[in-house]
């Protein structure tokens, strides 16, 4: 673990680095430890108190991943890989923050990070980046990677009179370090995507009377999580690199051992296709969208998926007003589909109790609690767990300026336009890491990672053997890549929901739908694209 040092850090005189990275969460640590190798100087900047990232943030009781915890981790080192440990099918986020601190122990990554600083501004002076801090500190940099995450931005809604709630007041995503004691207490609950899914059964133990305010039912799966099973493990860690190569031919680079159907649903009997459904269900997880192959592009496919959800929640729920409630109507899956233990059965409990604010929203917040329709409920404590501004929030709260002193929020004013997810035109030497128009937040996200960072050490390595000092995308090629990503997701039903991946939960949020689906066809093009010297790019 770190010993804190900002006073001396901040105290450091203006440096001149070939490499800054802002964030040290996954992305940050792997991009530090690829810089460090290929000799470059290089500081991180992290806004955190330590590493971890999303894992050092969203604290709440039940957070855990979704993606299997054997998949869930770094390839990039086979002795890491071996040494490590999971306990759980599905990792809780304790465990997955103690792995991000082995990582940053075992590869001594700490020395280069600066915690606790936050990048407010960088702006491109050629033939560097001038990067500037919350601290007051400015350094500057050849190149400048933003590994700043795809959910790293809290959202928190605006509702007239949250100022005045007299009780805590806490978000998801930024949950605080030592637990609240929510014994004995009202808690509120506003928001039922994932980290609310994830939460409220245990928050329901934990109080007195839980309220969750629901605008929009979600659709979730249960985890059926478990210990690990040593032969599992032993079988997977007995040839660790080729299970990884299988996952990576996935559409979504992972679970390439789990139940996943081409089969599409019209070519299956009604019986089959209902044994398809209840065999994912039981088996648990985000692979129950694999039962058909068709089930997130044809509607009918969609409509069975979603008819069977229903159904297991009017069989959980015992009051047919709350099941109706907890039913979702929209497509399964166009939304990010949830992954939960005990989250439909939690509505059967005398403590919770399930308001409706999807008509007309919540009135206000008053000091005693929040108002819904001209109804007061009392809370002592209310919890936000109403999501992020995903992939593009945290980019746009940074005053980034490219040539010309273009800014990002310019640039991306008709929502983000990048070449690869991993380069903006208009900003040299610029790196995005899973940023819009990559694979990203629809992948497991650890793969999408490295396959990023290797990408842009590889492509510095290159640019220093060929004597070049910049690299940047191509308008044309931008432009292109743009109208690619919308035209995949159109073949799709993902744009068709209200969701964060449109940019839906954010008022205003210019509606684009940002990540690209299909993980294997990326990685082809983007080592075309570097095999070709990097085509769609300028290299000067
Ligand atoms: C609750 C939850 C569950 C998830 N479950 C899964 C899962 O099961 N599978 C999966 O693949 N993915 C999952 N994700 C996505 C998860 O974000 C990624 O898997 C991964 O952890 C992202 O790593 P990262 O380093 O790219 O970003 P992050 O972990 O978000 O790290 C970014 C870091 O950048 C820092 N930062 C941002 N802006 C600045 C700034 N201006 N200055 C300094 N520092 C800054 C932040 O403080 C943060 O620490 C989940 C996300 C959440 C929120």
């Amino acid at each position: 673990m770190r010993e804190s040092g900002t006073v001396e850090e901040t105290s450091r005189p203006a440096a001149r680095l070939d490499i800054v990275i802002v964030g040290a969460g996954f992305a940050g640590l792997y991009m530090l430890h690829r810089a460090r190798a290929l000799g470059l100087s290089v500081r991180v900047f992290e806004a955190a108190g330590d590493v971890g990232g999303t894992w050092y943030w969203n604290r709440y009781p039940g957070a855990r991943c979704d993606v299997e915890s054997m998949e869930y981790s770094y390839q990039f080192d086979e002795a890491l890989q071996q040494e490590w440990r999971w306990s759980e099918r599905f990792a809780t986020q304790p465990e997955i923050l103690r792995y991000a601190n082995h990582v940053a122990d075992r590869f001594d990554l700490r020395k280069d990070i600066q915690f606790d600083t936050r990048v407010v501004g960088a702006t491109y002076d050629e033939p560097m980046w001038r990067v500037r801090t919350d601290k007051g500190e400015e350094v500057s940099a050849q190149f400048l990677v933003m590994a700043t995450g795809c959910l790293s931005c809290a959202n928190r809604p605006e509702i007239k009179g949250l100022d005045s709630f007299a009780g805590p007041v806490y978000h998801t995503g930024e949950w605080p370090h030592e637990e609240p004691d929510f014994a004995g207490k009202r808690v509120g609950v506003i928001g039922t995507g994932s980290s609310a899914i994830q939460s409220i059964p245990i928050l329901a133990e934990r109080a007195r009377m839980l309220t969750v305010f629901q605008r929009t039912a979600n659709y979730t799966v249960p985890a059926k999580n478990a210990p690990l099973d040593p032969d599992f493990v032993a079988r997977i860690k007995a040839d660790y690199p080729a299970f990884r190569a299988r996952n990576s031919l996935q559409i979504n680079a992972f679970g390439s051992n789990l139940p996943r159907s081409s089969i599409p649903a019209r070519e299956l009997s009604p019986a089959e296709r209902r044994a398809a459904l209840e065999a994912r269900w039981e088996y648990g997880g985000l692979f129950f969208l694999g039962a058909f192959g068709d089930l997130l592009l044809d509607q009918a496919a969609n409509d069975e998926a979603a008819e069977f959800v229903r159904e297991r929640i009017r069989g959980s729920v015992k009051d047919p007003g709350v099941a109706r409630l907890l039913s979702p109507g929209q497509i399964i899956g166009c939304k990010r589909l949830c992954v939960d233990t005990g989250y439909y059965a939690t509505f059967n409990r005398p403590n919770v109790r399930l308001v409706d604010i999807s008509a007309s929203g919540i009135d206000e917040i008053t000091p005693q609690g929040v108002r819904v329709n001209g109804a007061s409920h009392e809370l002592d404590a209310l919890v936000f767990a109403t999501g992020f501004d995903a992939m593009t929030g945290t980019l746009l709260r940074i005053d980034i300026r490219g040539r010309d002193g273009k800014t990002l929020q310019d640039a991306w004013r008709a929502g983000p336009r990048t070449y690869l997810g991993l380069s903006v035109a208009g900003f040299p030497n610029l790196f995005l890491i899973t940023g819009p128009g990559s694979p990203s937040v629809l992948t497991n996200m650890i793969v999408s990672i490295e396959q990023h960072v290797n990408w842009i050490a590889d492509c510095i390595a290159y640019l220093g053997q060929h004597g070049r000092a910049t690299i940047e995308a191509q308008p044309a090629a931008q432009e292109a890549w743009v109208e690619h990503v919308g035209a995949v997701a159109d073949r799709t039903l993902y744009p068709m929901c209200n969701s964060w991946y449109v940019g839906a939960n954010i008022p205003g949020k210019t509606r684009v739908f940002m990540p690209l689906l299909g993980f294997p066809p990326y990685v082809e093009k983007c080592d075309e694209v570097a095999a070709k010297g990097y085509e769609g790019f300028e290299c000067r």
